[in-house]
């Protein structure tokens, strides 16, 4: 089980610094634990963490390994300073940013080949699910990926990110299984997962983790979702 915690743009380096130190104190054996910090704050997070077994990862990573892309980050950059992995495409990136299944799929082919692990996230808007194309949506995300050994696939229904509501643990279920169909790589949930829906969720047969965003700001709420895993 792999739980992921996505800080979206809060906790600068002093926040930072102290989840940190507070995280390096808690028991969790038995479940993989990355962090995912804004850029900003990832060397005070990759520095604090040495020597534990909770990894470090971005937000975000360019395609390129250099040249004039203002605001992006390359895969070199992030493995200079220690940091292990990186998420990308992450709706709210599609939403805002314009990203697309071109450009995550590029983002992700060139942190995969600079030998950082990848958590690639997907999953269909509400507007989507009410006309009957999750599995359309969910087959053309997954056709731009090619399995790998460090790529996990997160499976975020945009309806239920930041919004509360969760999906129940047979619609996870379901996704995941179809998901698993067109791609063998370890799938996470991640919307609105909580302290309180993390066991009925984390118990299904094809959920292999999560990707927590509101609740993983929190340390004792993210480190019970964390134990969770660990009895699943
Ligand atoms: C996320 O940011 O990936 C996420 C799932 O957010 P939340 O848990 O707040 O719904």
């Amino acid at each position: 089980m792999l739980i992921a915690a996505n800080w979206k743009m809060y906790n600068g380096p002093a926040a930072t610094a102290e989840f940190c130190l507070g995280l390096r104190e808690q028991e969790l054996d038995g479940v993989d634990v990355v962090v995912c910090p804004p850029f900003v704050s990832l060397a005070v997070a990759v520095q604090l963490l040495a020597g534990t077994e909770i990894a470090v990862a971005a937000q975000n990573v360019h395609w390129e390994d250099e040249g004039a892309f203002t605001g992006e980050i390359s895969a070199p950059m992030l493995l200079e300073l220690g940091v292990y992995g990186a998420i990308v495409g992450h709706s709210e990136r599609r939403q805002h940013f314009g990203e697309t299944d071109e450009s995550v799929a590029s983002r992700a082919h060139r942190a995969l080949e600079a030998g950082l692990f990848v958590i690639a996230c997907l999953g269909e808007t509400e507007q989507e699910r009410e006309r009957g194309e999750t599995e359309d949506v969910l087959r053309r995300q997954v056709s731009v990926l090619e399995a790998d050994d460090n790529l996990v696939v997160a499976y975020e229904p945009v309806w239920a990110i930041g919004t509360g509501k969760t999906a129940t643990p047979e619609i996870a279920q379901e996704a995941h299984a179809f998901v698993k169909t067109l791609l063998d790589v370890p799938v996470l949930y991640g919307g609105s997962v909580k302290p309180d829906n993390a066991d009925e969720l984390l118990a299904q047969r094809d959920v292999d983790g999560a990707l927590v965003g509101g609740a993983s700001l929190d340390l004792e709420s993210f480190t019970s979702i964390c134990r969770a895993a660990t009895r699943s």
